[in-house]
């Protein structure tokens, strides 16, 4: 069954080659919507306490985001920060492109100023008192990039696809600073269609529904070291060595004790499967793969490191 949204609180289309930067409460949710079809949307977020946890842009569990998953937090606090109630088929997404900028578009044209999502961005968030320098990686929606075999990437392979009406639905699982802004590609590439097209944004409200959704997605994910607080913001640009400075790393120097492990036959017979499978290069490698494997592998099947 499909939860309740509140009513709406905002609700704007933005305009070809713009954006905008709006707080997003926890419960609420965000709906970005296809108004005529085929535009990509590129898409920033921050915590709205602090700018400098923003979101993370990466391939984590997955190249491509589907209903469901979870967006979080760049390191090192990493929390859950949107859910994905909506996303229909028509709308691939893309964690590897940047965001298209003007000097993407020098160098692919020969166009010198091109309208770009960089420069949409930086515009947008001016309105919080952030800059260029904070706009962090894109996550891009309806946008149909793709890679080969060998890892060759390719940012619009493949014509856009989102439908008029198409939307897709983020849940905040935090106070945020969402910011949306409409390709500014769209006229050079298969991103767009070789077009320009507007984008609705709206907000809802939480409700009963959204509240137990949100408790249910943050309970997941949630650790102990979750609200460290923030450190002091640096002011100066230079790189230079602190003085004395020492390092400490975790656990380093690592201290090794070995012990023996009794093996039946049949146990013996076994790790010699693994190594024939490629699974341990001695005896004592094999061992080890295997106990660290079946452990990690069962101890939270859905986040295992390893295909089953
Ligand atoms: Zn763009």
């Amino acid at each position: 069954m499909n939860p309740e949204y509140g009513k709406t609180r905002f609700d704007i289309t933005l305009q070809p080659v713009s954006g905008k930067a709006v707080p997003v409460y926890r419960g609420e949710v965000l709906r970005i919507s296809q108004v005529e079809g085929s535009q990509c949307v590129d898409f920033n977020c921050y915590n709205l306490h602090d700018y400098k946890e923003h979101m993370s842009v990466g391939p984590s569990a997955g190249f491509r985001k589907v209903k469901g998953d979870v967006v979080m937090t760049r390191h090192p606090k990493s929390r859950p920060m949107l859910a994905i109630l909506e996303m229909p088929d028509s709308c691939v997404t893309d964690v590897i492109a940047p965001g298209c900028s003007a000097p993407l578009f020098k160098r692919r044209t020969g166009m010198a100023d091109h309208t770009n999502c960089q420069h949409t961005f930086s515009e947008c968030i001016a309105e919080y008192g952030l800059d260029a320098e904070d706009i962090h990686n894109s996550f891009n929606l309806w946008m149909n990039s793709a890679w080969t075999e060998d890892g060759k990437y390719f940012s619009s392979p493949s014509r856009n696809t989102g439908k008029k009406g198409d939307h897709v639905d983020f849940l905040a699982l935090m106070d945020v600073l969402a910011v949306p802004v409409t390709c500014g590609g769209g006229d050079v590439s298969r991103g767009s269609n070789y077009w320009f097209k507007p984008v609705q944004i709206q907000i809802f409200e939480t409700s009963d529904d959204l509240q137990n959704l949100t408790q249910d997605y943050t309970g997941r994910y949630l650790t102990k070291n979750s609200n460290e607080p923030a450190k002091p913001i640096r002011t100066k640009r230079e790189l230079e060595p602190v003085p004395g400075y020492q390092p400490h790393f975790k656990n380093f120097p690592l201290k090794i004790s070995e012990f023996s492990v009794e093996l039946t036959d049949e146990d013996y017979h076994n790790l010699q499967i693994l190594k024939q499978m490629g699974l341990g290069d001695d005896d004592e490698d094999a061992i080890r793969s295997a106990v660290i494997e079946w452990y990690v592998t069962n101890y939270n099947i859905a986040d295992s490191p390893i295909r089953r």
